[in-house]
């Protein structure tokens, strides 16, 4: 199979809204909504470094696009297109059914066109995929908004992808934990009914004390943690010791969920809107006028070192 057999059998599919040319020619063209601007992510996906080699294919699809979904859900936008650019050691068709298996079946569910890409051979399987969305000009989400004062909220549960990570590297192919890893379910709903409420967002793909101060940083502010209403799933605390449930929530990666700060005055419209996406929420802390981030536990208050996962 040549490239474009691959291309044609795998990865084309027609339609999606706004899209005037799709894959097959040197570029696509795109329309995008009236009064809109577009919101561009993109994110790689590089064996063994983002997810275990021996993964799914059809999960490694699901997750090449949902990593990229959560960063279009944290600045509150509506996904619309990606491109794939994807390099392979060799042309594998049942890796590669499962894969664009997966990859489809997200992206459809989130509305998502797959418009262009690339294929190349390499020594490693590297997935690199971007998505293209949209936002209203005055709701966009971002980093850089938050005030002392503003309440901090996570989505969801968090430390579970990390301790399924833990657990996969135990031998482990199931359960709530290692699901949490294969299968990330991006806030996108979330983000777009509480933009326009929060005054800043990130998803927590590093870690959440690390992504929270990216938050920080951007924000010319610090923030405090109560580490006792970290949201804790039941696997998570049945799963591990307490003190690696701690260490996982604070500091592990890959969980997906968003982290925003909340104003005082919109914090009731919020919680609305968040019970409207149908996604729990839990305030967990407070921004302040001091920088850096605090750790508020069993009555004292500790200074937070540097943590999260660094390629470099
Ligand atoms: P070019 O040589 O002009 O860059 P290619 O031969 O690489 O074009 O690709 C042919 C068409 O197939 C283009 O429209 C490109 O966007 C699309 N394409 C290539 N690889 C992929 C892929 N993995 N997924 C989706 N579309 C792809
Ligand atoms: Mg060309």
């Amino acid at each position: 199979m040549n490239e474009f057999e691959l291309i044609e059998r795998y990865f084309r599919r027609d339609g999606g809204d706004g899209v005037l040319l799709g894959i097959g020619d040197d570029g696509a063209v795109l329309e995008a909504p009236p009064g809109r601007d577009l919101v561009v992510v993109a994110d790689t996906q590089v064996a063994d470094v983002h997810f275990p080699g021996d993964m799914a294919a059809a999960d490694i699809g699901w997750r090449s696009v949902a990593v990229n979904l959560s960063d279009i859900a944290a600045m509150g936008a509506t996904p619309a297109w990606m491109t794939l650019a994807l390099t392979l050691p060799s042309v594998d068709e049942g890796w590669l059914d499962g894969f664009a298996g997966g990859l489809h079946e997200i992206a459809a569910a989130f509305g998502v066109a797959l418009v262009g890409g690339d294929t190349t051979r390499g020594p490693t399987p590297v997935i690199t995929v971007q998505i293209i969305g949209h936002a209203p000009r005055d709701s966009i989400l971002t980093r850089s908004g938050g005030c002392p004062g503003d309440r901090v909220y996570v989505s969801g549960t968090v430390g579970d992808a990390a301790a399924g990570l833990a657990a996969w590297r135990a031998g482990e192919r199931d359960g709530a934990l290692v699901d949490r890893l294969r299968r990330p379910a991006p806030r996108v709903v979330l983000g777009q009914r509480v933009a326009g409420l929060a005054s800043a967002a990130i998803d927590v793909s590093d870690g959440l004390a690390a992504d929270l101060s990216h938050i920080l940083e951007a924000s010319g502010c610090g923030a405090c943690l109560e580490v006792a209403a970290l949201p804790l799933s039941a696997a998570l605390r049945a799963g591990t010791t307490p003190d690696a449930a701690r260490r996982h929530a604070l500091g592990g990666g890959d969980d997906y969920e968003l982290c925003v700060t909340v104003p005082p005055h919109n914090d009731t419209e919020f919680r609305a809107a968040a019970d409207a996406a149908e996604v729990a929420v839990t305030a967990i802390g407070v921004l302040e006028a001091e920088p850096g981030l605090r750790l508020e536990e069993a009555g004292s208050v500790t200074p937070l070192a540097d943590s999260g996962y660094r390629h470099f």
